[in-house]
Formats: C-alpha cells, sequence, structure tokens
C-alpha cells in the first residue's frame, strides 16, 4: 500500500515550493492508487497560526489536492510524550532539566533516496557548540556530539520526533519532501531505529531557484499560491507549471493535463537538478489555458472579478460578456489582465494617455469623425456587419483609406494603440459610448 504525506507547518501561506511538494506526492499516491494524506505540523504554538491552516487547506482545494486523512500534530502530544518515555526507559534518551533528549551515537547512516541514490552520513558532524558558537570539547579534548531534543523543556515536542512517530504510526512508505530536508534525514533514521520502527522510503525534492540564480524570492516569484489566485492564474495553469518544476513527461511537452501526468508519473522521474521558477513561463502557461478554455467558463469566472472591480451588484449580461471574452481569448494571459485590457468597456469615460492624445490630435481627423457620427447614428442594431458597411461606405465617400480613420478611432475609444477587430469592438462598446466618444475626439 502507497500512503503518502503532505506536511505543512502553519506557520505561512501555501509558497510555490510547498505546493510543488503536495503536488508530487499527490501524483504519487493517485498514480499508485495510493492514499495521500494531509498532516498539519503545528507544534510550534507560538509560530502557528489558524489563518496560516485555513490559507493552506483553501489552496490545496484551489489547486484540486484532494486528501484522504488529514490529522492534527498539536492533538497528538500525548502520543509523542508517551514515546519519548518509552525511550527514556530504555536508556536511549535522557532527562536535562525539563528536557527530553536523544543521545546521539557516534556512527555513520546510510540514507537510499529514491532521487538521489544512496547517501551516506557521519554523525561525527553533529557537533554540539557552546556559547560563542565554538565546538564543546569533552573530557578528552574530542569534540562532542550534539543531542536531539525530543521534549523542549516548555513540554512540547520537537518536529523531527514527532514527524518520525507520525510517519511511522500513519504507516507512510515514502516520505516525498524538499531538498532542505536531507539533513534531517539522518537523524530521523537514528529515531525509527530507537523506536523499534521500519523507515520509510525517502525521496528528496530538488530546491526551486528564482530566474536570478538565488533562492526563490518574494520578487523572483515565491508568493504564496492564494496570491497567483488573486491575480487570475487558473489553478490547472499552475498545477501544470508546478509539475514542471523537476518533472516532465519526457517528450518536451510542456502542456499537460493532471490525469496523463497521474498515468505517467514517477519518482524515478524526477530531476535531481535544482529548478527555475520563471514568472514569464507560468504566463505563458496560463495564458495557453485561458485560450484553451470556453468562452462560458471564463465568463462564469471574469463575473465575481468584474463585480468587485466595478462596485456593482446587478447582474451582468452574459450574452454581452462573452463577446467580450471571444473578442480579447488570445489578449489576456490572467484574469486581471482581462480587467485591464477591457476596462474601457466598462468605464463611462476613459483617459487618454498624453503621447496618444496628441497622435489623435495630429491626425486632425475631426470632419471625418463628425460625418462617421452623422451616419452611425442611424444604425438600429449596432453589430460590427453594419458599422463596417457603414464605415466604408463613409471612407469611399471621403475618398479616404480605412487606414486613415481606423487608427485615431481606436485612440478615441478605447484609449490604446492596439486592440482586436474596430467593428467587433464598437460593437461591444455600444452605440451610446461609440458616439459619445467619437463626438468628443476633438472637442
Ligand atoms: N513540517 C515540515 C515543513 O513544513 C515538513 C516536514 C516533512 O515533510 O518531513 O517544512
Amino acid at each position: 500500500m502507497i500512503k503518502v504525506r503532505f506536511a505543512p507547518s502553519p506557520t505561512g501561506y501555501l509558497h510555490i515550493g510547498g505546493a510543488r511538494t503536495a503536488l508530487f506526492n499527490w501524483f504519487y499516491a493517485k498514480s499508485q492508487k495510493g492514499k495521500f494524506v494531509l498532516r498539519i505540523e503545528d507544534t510550534d504554538q507560538q509560530r502557528s497560526k489558524k489563518e496560516y491552516e485555513l490559507e493552506i487547506l483553501d489552496s490545496m482545494q484551489w489547486l484540486g489536492l484532494d486528501w484522504d486523512e488529514i490529522f492534527y500534530q498539536s492533538k497528538r502530544f500525548d502520543l509523542y510524550r508517551q514515546h519519548a518515555q518509552a525511550l527514556l526507559e530504555k536508556g536511549i534518551a535522557y532527562k536535562d532539566g525539563d528536557a527530553i533528549l536523544f543521545k546521539m551515537p557516534k556512527r555513520s547512516i546510510k540514507v537510499y533516496d529514491v532521487i538521489r541514490g544512496e547517501i551516506e552520513f557521519d554523525t561525527a558532524h553533529f557537533i554540539a557548540l557552546d556559547e560563542q558558537g565554538k565546538p564543546r570539547l569533552g573530557e578528552r579534548g574530542e569534540p562532542v556530539l550534539k543531542d536531539e531534543v525530543l521534549i523542549k523543556a516548555d513540554g512540547t515536542p520537537a518536529y523531527s520526533f514527532c514527524c518520525v512517530i507520525d510517519d511511522a504510526l500513519m504507516g507512510i512508505s515514502h516520505v516525498i519532501r524538499g531538498e532542505d530536508h536531507i539533513s534531517n534525514t539522518p537523524k530521523q533514521i537514528l529515531m525509527y531505529e530507537a523506536l523499534g520502527f521500519s523507515a520509510p522510503k525517502f525521496a528528496h525534492l530538488p530546491l526551486i531557484m528564482g530566474e536570478d540564480g538565488g533562492r526563490l524570492s518574494k520578487r523572483t516569484g515565491a508568493v504564496a499560491v492564494s496570491d497567483y489566485r488573486h491575480k487570475g492564474y487558473l489553478p490547472e495553469a499552475l498545477v501544470n507549471y508546478l509539475t514542471l518544476l523537476g518533472w516532465s513527461p519526457g517528450n518536451n511537452q510542456e502542456i499537460f493535463s493532471v490525469s496523463s501526468t497521474i498515468k505517467n508519473f514517477s519518482i524515478k522521474k524526477i530531476n535531481k537538478a535544482a529548478a527555475v521558477f520563471s514568472l514569464d513561463k507560468l504566463k505563458w502557461i496560463n495564458a495557453e489555458y485561458i485560450k484553451a478554455k470556453d468562452v462560458p467558463s471564463l465568463v462564469e469566472l471574469l463575473i465575481p472579478r468584474l463585480k468587485e472591480n466595478q462596485n456593482r451588484q446587478e447582474p451582468l449580461d452574459k450574452a454581452w460578456l462573452e463577446k467580450i471574452v471571444k473578442l480579447y481569448k488570445k489578449r489576456f494571459p490572467t484574469l486581471v489582465d482581462f480587467l485591464d485590457r477591457t476596462a474601457f468597456i466598462f468605464k463611462e469615460d476613459i483617459s487618454i494617455a498624453p503621447e496618444l492624445q496628441e497622435t489623435l490630435q495630429q491626425s486632425k481627423r475631426a470632419k471625418e469623425f463628425e460625418i462617421l457620427v452623422t451616419k452611425l447614428r442611424g444604425i438600429e442594431s449596432f453589430d460590427a456587419e453594419t458599422i463596417e458597411k457603414d464605415f466604408r461606405e463613409v471612407v469611399a465617400a471621403l475618398d479616404i483609406k480605412a487606414s486613415d480613420l481606423v487608427h485615431p478611432i481606436r485612440i478615441a475609444l478605447t484609449g490604446s494603440a492596439v486592440g482586436p477587430g474596430l467593428f467587433e469592438t464598437m460593437e461591444v462598446l455600444g452605440k451610446k459610448k461609440t458616439l459619445k466618444r467619437l463626438s468628443q475626439a476633438y472637442a
């Protein structure tokens, strides 16, 4: 039976690194028809916060990472204390004041890591330091090894110890976690042995670095999953991108579904080398998912954002929104970009940037605009086709090129020099705003 776990500490939000760890565990469980356990490691009562815990659960649900079981370490303190007591009785642990410590033996420990192969550690490196940060020396001048705290002086259990007891008692078959936990592994192996448990298999995932080659920082993308959600990334795009941070199906394919990853997933295919987080790549993937999504679903995703943005309660016209989304579908990498790019449609009046205002004024099309306004005012059904027909008639009558008018019209209507088809844009903008903006352009 394959059983894995994701074990976040609720001392911060769910970040990219944590989400990737959760995802790889989940993929492994799904691919092996195993179980995925969520274990909230809230032993640190000062730093653990309910707000973080709720955000972690919410972000996991949003990403689609469902769990089979959930545990809270804060509810299991008695269990950890009982095991510490048992080690005290066996003479493997000892008491120092109110704390219980594990006596560090001097020996080598081999860890087999499914991704990295065999790693050998020597406990001789676990040296105790004095207050000045210098190695503490024993009677014969030899460095003293650092014993592991199992139960702290305040009675709360230490992370490494709880982790071992839980992984053993929960029947975890594979511990898949970030590379930053490699150094804990030998100490945990010693505890498995001391407690008489057999150790699970270990797989340490590669680090995720920023594009500057350093640790992932806020600037290079280390923000909470919920931030990406607010910025208008789709969960399926984020899942796809996170999967690429250390894994690939092996055929240069970059866009793939969750079900195909479940089918192809194997721990052995996970890279050893660090992964680099690229915001541009994530954005590109998100844009691909938006392009592939059907228009009505996009409209449903956008409605709450539009309402919030416009501070409106009354319902929006879905058929009209579908037209706008269709028109902009290839032009918004995130849902927030949609709001930015189409804001001119929803606003009553727009402001035109000074340099575009200059371009507009220099084109001197006041007379042509007036003629066009008169023509368009006569249209009853204000649709792209009719608008285009009338526009072409005006252009032919004035004996000018269509392109002479398109550019200034676009600026006057949208406040931007680029955008999708002009006649479709006029249609979604509506007759009233179109005529108003054209009339005011040279006023
Ligand atoms: N609670 C630890 C953390 O958030 C994870 C421990 C583990 O996966 O073994 O980093």
